[in-house]
């Protein structure tokens, strides 16, 4: 099993109002990133569901310089109507993201939850305190 210290939390930078699911996502980034598969591991869109991305035993592309020992979900969301960064995230996303950050903590007991923001802070995704709320 590959060694895993980072779960990495993401949004997928979409306005408000607007829809970007789990296909669209994997299509962006097999079509415009030149990925072979959606770069997440995990995928949760506004109503809460949580889409199984890359299989966490191989590493994903979502975070420069981090990938190899993280694992990186995104939420569906992180931008107001005026693509602004906001945090977008739904009641559902929010349980979502909690109980999938709970199961991954079994599987990887060291592993520190951050955002993107924290490793490059030249980021907002994603547009909340992961650190702070996950600690
Ligand atoms: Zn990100």
């Amino acid at each position: 099993m590959r060694t895993v210290t980072l779960i990495i939390v993401h949004c997928s930078a979409t306005p408000e109002g607007q829809s970007f699911d789990f296909e669209q996502c994997r299509r962006d980034h097999i079509r415009h990133r030149g990925f072979r598969d959606i770069g997440y591991h995990f995928y949760i869109t506004r109503n809460g569901e949580i889409h199984r991305g890359r299989p966490i035993e191989q590493i994903g592309a979502h975070c420069q310089h981090h990938n190899r020992h993280s694992v990186g979900i995104c939420y569906e969301g992180g931008l107001d109507r005026n693509r602004q960064p906001c945090d977008t995230r739904t009641l559902e996303q929010k349980a979502s993201l909690l109980a999938l950050i709970r199961e991954l903590k079994k599987l990887y007991p060291n592993a520190l939850v951050v955002g993107h923001r924290d490793l490059n802070p030249m980021k907002a995704c994603p547009c909340f305190d992961a650190v702070a709320e996950y600690r």
